[in-house]
C-alpha cells in the first residue's frame, strides 16, 4: 500500500543547466504536511516538474533523477500549460471561485485542454496506482481526475481536496460545464474543503444540479457514498514558532530594527492577485493617515508583494494600480525622515519573512475572497513572546478559527481604518492574549494533523463503503439466497409497496399495481409453501382495491390494520379523531410550501412534500416537527419521517409490531423482507438475524443485503422462483 498524491506542480521544480537538471524543493506547507504522514507509508508524488524538456533523452533523463525523490513527472506542453492552467485553471474557475465573476475569460479552448489534461494525469499516474494504494488528488486544476480514476479502479481510495474557495451555487451554476465538474469530484470517496461554508455550497450544488442528497455528513450515490467534510489546512506550527530564535533571523531582525527605528509596523504579505484586496488596504491605511494625523511620521504599512502571472491583464492592470496609489500615498504625506509605504515587489526569503512577522505591530491580511491565507496563521505563529495583533478579512477561510483577531469586512475600508486604529491602540495584555489563545490553536491543528485527519477520513468513508458494497445482491450471494429458498418448506415473504414493489411517482394514486406485479404475486402466492404479505403504509381500502383478489395477506398503515383469512381487522382501541392544533399547523404549513399536501388516514396523518423545492421542504419538515413535537407528545403520538413525508401516528403500531404478528401465525425457515424506506427498518430489526433482509435504494445498517434501485425488485423475485438464475 502505498500514497499516491497528484498535484498540478510537483513540489520540486527542476531547471536544467549545463547538461544537467538541479532541483528546488518545495518547503510549502502542503509538502510538509504530506511528508508527515506515517513514515511506514511509501509516498509517491505525481504531477507537472515545471520544466519543458527539449526531447525524448532529456525527458529520461529528468523522470530517472526524480523517480530517486519517489516523484514521477506529466510533462505538458507549453500550449497545453497555457490553456489548461493559465486558461481554464486561472481563468475561469480561479476568479469564479473568488467571486471575480467579471474576470472570468473564456476560450473555446480551455474546456477541451482541460479535459485532456485531467486525462492525460489520469494516464500517466495509472501505471504506478495499485487497488490497495490510496490517491490523493489536490486542487482545482484536476477536478475531473477523481471521476477518471473512478472509472478504471472502481474499489480505490480516492480523496480530493480543494484548496481554494468554493462559491455559492448561484455562481457557480454559471459554469457550462458545471455537472462535469461536479460529477468530476463525486469519484472521489472524499471531498475536503477548508471551511464548513465551502462545504455547504458544494452540497448545494450537488443538490441543485445533481438532485444529491446529503445525510448524516455523506452524499449518496447510486453504489457508494462520498464524504463531504471541512478540513481547514495549518502550518508547520513549530517551524514558524522556532524561527525567531534562529540567529540568521535575529541578524535580520537586527537590521530590520535599525531601519525602522521605534516606528510602529504595519505588515501585508501577499502574491499580486485581484483576490487579496491589495488596493482597498492601500486606501483603508490612506484614510488612517487622513483620520488620525498624530500617526503620520509614527506608523509605516510595508507592503511585500510577490510576483504572479503580471504578463496576464487584469494582473498588469492591478500592478499599474497598486504603484499609483502607493507613489499617490507616499507622495502626499511622506516627509524627509518617514516613509508612509513601503512597497516591494518581490519575494522573501523564510528568515526575512519571519523577521517581518516577528517585528510587524499589526499583520492587516484583508484579501477580498482567500480559501485559508497561510500568511495570517504564520504572523500568529511567529509572534513568540512579543505582542502583536492580526487584522483579517472576514472572506479567508483562516477567519473561522482565528476568531481572536480583529476581523473586518475587506471591502469596507473605513472598517479597516477604524481596526488599524484600534490594534495600534489595544493594550500589549489583550494583544498577548488573543495571540495566545490563536497560537494554543494553531499550534494543535497543524499541517500534520490536517493531512493525518483527512487520511483517516477517507479510510473511514472507504471502510463504510466496503462494507455497504458487500451487501449489494450479486451473483455469487443471490446463489446462495435462491439455495437457502429453494431447501426451505415454510416461507414467509413480506413485502413493502412504495418504492419495493412500485416506483414513486408525483401523484401517490398513480402508482397502480402493474401486470407484471400481478403475475409475479400470483406467481409467489400459487406456491402453498409461501406465505406471502403486503405491508405498507397505504390505507386498508386502497390495499383492498389492488390486492383484495389476491391470496395474500395485506397490512395497511403500518400495521394499524390486517387483514386474514379474507377479513380485515382493526388493532385500535378506538378510532382516533385529529386533534385541530396538529390539522391546523400541518395546513399552516402546507399553505406557505408550494407543492405539498395532507393525507388523512383512519390512523395516520401525513404530511407529503415530494413535490415541492427540496430546501424549503426542509425548512418546513423541521418547523413541522418543532410545532408538532408538544401536541404530539401530550396525545402519545409519534412523529416519524418517511421518503418524503412525515407521518403522525400512534407508537402502537409499526412495520415491526407487524412483522412480529406475523411470525406469531406459523414457524417458517425461511423469511423474506424487502423496504425501501425508513418505517421498513423496524420491520428489518424486528425479524430474526438469519432472515433475508433487503433494502432497497440507500444501504441500511439493519438490512442484510441491498438492491440499488426499486427497477431490481421485480427480477430479484423472479429470480428466486424461476428456473433460471438472475443476471446480477
Ligand atoms: N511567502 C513566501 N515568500 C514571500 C511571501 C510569502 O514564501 O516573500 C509564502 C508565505 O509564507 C505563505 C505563502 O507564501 O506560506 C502564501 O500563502 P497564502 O495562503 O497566504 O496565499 P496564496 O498565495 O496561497 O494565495
Amino acid at each position: 500500500m502505498k500514497l499516491v498524491i497528484i498535484s498540478n506542480r510537483l513540489p520540486v521544480k527542476a531547471v536544467r543547466k549545463e547538461e544537467r537538471y538541479h532541483f528546488t524543493f518545495s518547503e510549502g506547507g502542503l509538502a510538509t504536511g504530506l511528508n508527515s504522514l506515517q513514515s511506514s507509508v511509501d509516498k509517491f508524488w505525481i504531477g507537472w516538474p515545471e520544466a519543458f524538456p527539449a526531447n525524448q533523452a532529456e525527458e529520461q533523463q529528468l523522470t530517472e533523477e526524480l523517480h530517486q525523490h519517489n516523484f514521477h513527472p506529466v510533462f505538458l506542453t507549453p500550449l497545453q500549460i497555457h490553456n489548461y492552467y493559465e486558461g481554464y485553471s486561472n481563468n475561469i474557475l480561479w476568479p469564479l471561485c473568488h467571486y471575480f465573476y467579471s474576470y472570468i475569460h473564456y476560450d473555446i479552448n480551455y474546456w477541451e485542454t482541460y479535459k485532456e489534461v485531467n486525462e492525460l494525469f489520469c494516464r500517466i499516474a495509472s501505471p504506478f496506482i495499485e487497488p490497495d494504494d490510496i490517491v490523493w488528488v489536490q486542487d482545482y486544476q484536476l477536478m475531473l481526475l477523481p471521476a477518471m480514476l473512478r472509472r478504471l479502479y472502481p474499489s480505490l481510495r480516492i480523496g480530493y481536496f480543494h484548496h481554494i474557495p468554493f462559491p455559492s451555487y448561484e455562481l457557480f451554476r454559471v459554469l457550462p460545464e458545471r455537472a462535469e465538474i461536479l460529477n468530476g469530484l463525486l469519484g472521489a470517496d472524499l471531498v475536503g474543503f477548508h471551511t464548513p461554508d465551502y462545504m455547504r455550497h458544494f452540497i448545494s450544488a450537488l443538490n441543485h444540479m445533481l438532485s444529491l442528497n446529503f445525510e448524516y455528513g455523506d452524499v449518496r450515490l447510486k453504489d457508494r457514498m462520498v464524504r463531504v467534510e471541512a478540513f481547514p489546512i495549518g502550518i508547520n506550527f513549530t517551524k514558524y514558532y522556532d524561527a525567531p530564535l534562529y540567529p540568521a533571523v535575529q541578524r535580520k531582525l537586527k537590521r530590520l530594527r535599525q531601519k525602522f527605528g521605534d516606528r510602529k509596523l504595519i505588515l501585508s504579505v501577499d502574491r499580486l492577485d485581484y483576490s487579496k484586496g491589495i488596493l482597498h488596504r492601500l486606501r483603508g491605511f490612506e484614510l488612517f493617515l487622513e483620520n488620525h494625523p498624530e500617526y503620520r511620521g509614527r506608523v509605516s504599512l510595508a507592503m511585500i508583494i510577490v510576483p504572479s502571472r503580471d504578463k496576464v491583464n487584469a494582473y498588469a492592470y492591478l500592478k499599474r494600480n497598486v504603484n499609483e496609489l502607493v507613489s499617490t500615498i507616499n507622495g502626499k504625506y511622506s516627509d524627509i525622515d518617514w516613509t508612509p509605504v513601503y512597497y516591494f515587489y518581490h519575494s522573501f526569503s523564510f528568515e526575512e519573512l519571519v523577521a517581518m512577522y516577528s517585528l510587524a505591530h499589526v499583520a492587516l491580511v484583508t484579501p477580498l475572497r482567500d480559501g485559508m491565507n497561510l500568511v495570517a496563521k504564520e504572523y500568529i505563529a511567529a509572534k513568540r513572546g512579543l505582542p502583536g495583533t492580526l487584522i483579517l478579512s472576514e472572506m479567508a477561510g483562516a477567519s473561522i478559527e482565528l476568531t481572536d483577531a480583529l476581523i473586518v469586512n475587506p471591502n469596507d475600508v473605513c472598517e479597516i481604518e477604524k481596526a488599524i486604529y484600534r490594534a495600534l491602540e489595544m493594550p500589549v495584555k489583550e494583544q498577548t492574549s488573543r495571540l495566545t489563545r490563536m497560537q494554543h490553536l494553531l499550534s494543535v491543528h497543524t499541517v500534520n494533523k490536517w493531512a493525518a485527519d483527512f487520511i483517516r477520513q477517507l479510510n473511514l468513508i472507504c471502510r463504510k463503503n466496503e462494507s455497504l458494497h458487500n451487501k449489494l445482491i450479486r451473483r455469487e450471494n443471490m446463489a446462495l439466497i435462491r439455495q437457502a429458498y429453494l431447501n426451505s418448506r415454510k416461507r414467509l415473504i413480506v413485502l413493502d409497496y412504495d418504492g419495493t414493489l412500485a416506483p414513486f411517482v408525483s401523484n401517490p394514486e398513480d402508482a397502480v399495481p402493474t401486470r407484471e406485479l400481478y403475475n409475479l404475486l400470483q406467481m409467489l402466492a400459487s406456491d402453498p409453501e409461501n406465505t406471502v404479505a403486503i405491508s405498507s403504509g397505504r390505507d386498508h381500502s386502497t390495499l383492498e382495491h389492488w390486492f383484495g383478489h389476491l391470496p395474500i395477506l395485506l397490512a395497511a398503515e403500518h400495521g394499524a390494520f390486517y387483514k386474514d383469512n379474507g377479513r380485515w381487522y382493526n388493532n385500535l382501541p378506538e378510532k382516533e379523531s385529529w386533534n385541530d392544533e396538529i390539522l391546523h399547523v400541518i395546513q399552516e404549513i402546507i399553505s406557505k410550501t408550494p407543492g405539498t399536501r395532507m393525507e388523512i388516514k383512519e390512523t395516520a396523518i401525513v404530511w407529503h412534500y415530494r413535490n415541492a423545492n427540496p430546501w424549503l421542504a426542509s425548512i418546513r419538515e423541521k418547523e413541522l416537527e418543532d410545532r408538532l413535537a408538544e401536541p404530539c407528545a401530550s396525545l402519545g403520538l409519534q412523529i416519524m419521517k418517511g421518503n418524503k413525508i412525515v407521518e403522525i401516528k400512534s407508537p402502537a403500531y409499526t412495520k415491526g409490531s407487524e412483522a412480529k404478528r406475523l411470525m406469531g401465525k406459523d414457524t417458517y425457515d425461511f423469511i423474506l423482507a424487502i423496504g425501501d424506506d425508513v418505517t421498513d427498518e423496524d420491520m428489518f430489526s424486528a425479524l430474526p438475524p438469519d432472515a433475508i433482509t433487503v433494502k432497497i435504494g440507500s444501504i441500511s445498517d439493519h438490512a442484510r443485503f441491498n438492491l440499488q434501485s426499486q427497477t431490481e425488485t421485480i427480477p430479484f423475485l423472479l429470480g428466486l422462483v424461476r428456473q433460471e438464475v438472475m443476471a446480477m
